[in-house]
């Protein structure tokens, strides 16, 4: 691998522009400190630098009260663990492939994203406060990016004081909290644009041997008339049954096919089950505008539906898999979907690198920003020995938290 190596860099930086230690292959490149140093010098760097000292101690509180609140309802009732243990452990790592939530393009692009967003804020902010990079670049799986690196001068980073320090490391949690809140706004904005192909009473299942299948009726059909009467809704079509009985014969008008532009027409001769009329199909309310609705109305009580992951919640999320195929974008055409994921997944990712990285767990982020807090308010006492005990009792509680919510579903049905 030495033959790789740019001579002149390995001189000045002490390190190899291009490393492969199995499997991993390290890229180091000159082109990104250039990009630090324009960014840097931009009054605009040092205004968000301030501005994410003030968002890691709240995006901090969010994550304490999300990982404590986490632990008490599995503590309170086992029963929260159910979905947990379905899941497997994997559903806690960010790790398309792994994680069974994490759609594999969507998922990986966005991990590559926010760290690169994360470690680029973190270069851009030393820059901006005269700190040196001592080296950045990209980090590969084989072939594959997974990451990014940027090496701030620790020496200076120690030297520095505990204002300029904090806000360098606060610029990683920073970057990853403007992106995501601006790619959280894309999504709203791409699902405002969306408009209901068609509503209605959906055809689930078409029940064999009886006379809905006999007269033609498909799965995926949508009622649109009965008898001549419009269905809307359950309601609709339960009080047109009602009116009948065994052996009536109804009109029935379905839509189908391509975006469901074409309409069926048929006769069915209706049976009786359970007391009631029926034609042997098993259907239900779509309701695609008013899921369409609740997804555009952010409110205090909803916001957390913005966290749950489309295949978790196919039937809230308008762009998930199950609930695409009812809506057309007025101009974004049939991308719409792939654009909206898209998003959802930068935002989804980057509000959780962001909400890990802000806890204060030493040596991440937070917890050297913990640790820098401590050291300012303990100054003058000259007790170090104390902020080190606090700051190592702080991250080994959050830690043993943290394993407990994840080992408890795991652990509890050997003990009921
Ligand atoms: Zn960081």
């Amino acid at each position: 691998m030495n033959s790789l190596a740019s001579k002149d860099e390995s001189k000045d930086a002490g390190q190899r522009r291009v490393e492969f230690g199995f499997p991993i292959l390290t890229v180091r490149t000159k082109l990104f400190s250039k990009l630090f140093d324009k960014l840097g010098s931009l009054r605009f760097s040092r205004l968000i630098s301030w501005v994410a000292l003030v968002i890691v101690p709240i995006v901090a509180g969010l994550g304490l009260y999300l990982v404590f609140s986490s632990l008490l309802v599995l503590l309170w009732n086992p029963a929260a663990g159910d979905a947990a243990r379905e899941a497997g452990l994997g559903a806690y790592l960010l790790l398309p492939g792994i994680n069974p939530f994490l759609p594999l393009a969507y998922g990986w692009i966005g991990i590559v994203c926010a760290i690169a967003i994360h470690e680029g804020a973190h270069g851009v902010a030393a820059r901006s406060l005269g700190l040196d990079v001592k080296s950045s670049g990209l980090l590969f799986f084989l072939v594959i990016p997974i990451g990014a690196f940027v090496d701030v001068d620790e020496d200076q980073l120690k030297k520095a004081s505990g204002k300029v320090s904090s806000r360098v490391m606060a610029a990683g949690v920073g970057g990853n909290v403007v992106v995501a809140a601006v790619c959280l706004i894309g999504v709203l904005a791409v699902v405002g644009g969306l408009a209901a192909v068609i509503d209605g009473v959906y055809v689930y299942e078409v029940d064999q041997g009886l006379p809905a299948e006999a007269a033609g009726l498909l799965p995926k059909d949508i009622l649109v008339s009965v008898d001549n009467v419009r269905i809307d809704s359950m309601v609709d079509l339960r009080t047109v049954l009602d009116n009948k009985t065994l052996g009536d014969q109804v009109e029935v008008t379905v839509a189908r096919g391509d975006m469901w532009k074409g309409l069926f027409s048929t006769v069915v001769n209706l049976t009786i089950s359970e007391n009631k009329t029926v034609m042997g199909i098993r259907v239900g309310d779509l309701l695609i505008e008013e899921r369409l609705r609740a997804y555009q109305n952010v409110t205090f009580e909803t916001v957390a539906m913005y966290l749950i992951p489309p295949p978790l919640a196919s039937g809230l999320v308008p762009f998930s898999d199950d609930l695409t195929p009812f809506y057309t974008h007025s101009f974004l055409g049939a991308q719409w979907p792939v654009i909206a994921n898209l998003l959802f997944w930068l935002w989804f990712i980057n509000i959780n690198l962001a909400v890990f990285n802000a806890l204060p767990i030493y040596p991440l982020d937070g917890g050297r920003m913990f640790n820098i807090a401590l050291k300012g308010v303990f100054k003058e006492k000259n007790r170090e020995k104390l902020v080190s005990a606090i700051t190592i009792g702080v991250t080994v509680t959050i830690i043993i938290v943290l394993a407990m919510t994840v080992a408890i579903p795991f652990i509890t049905p050997f003990f009921v």
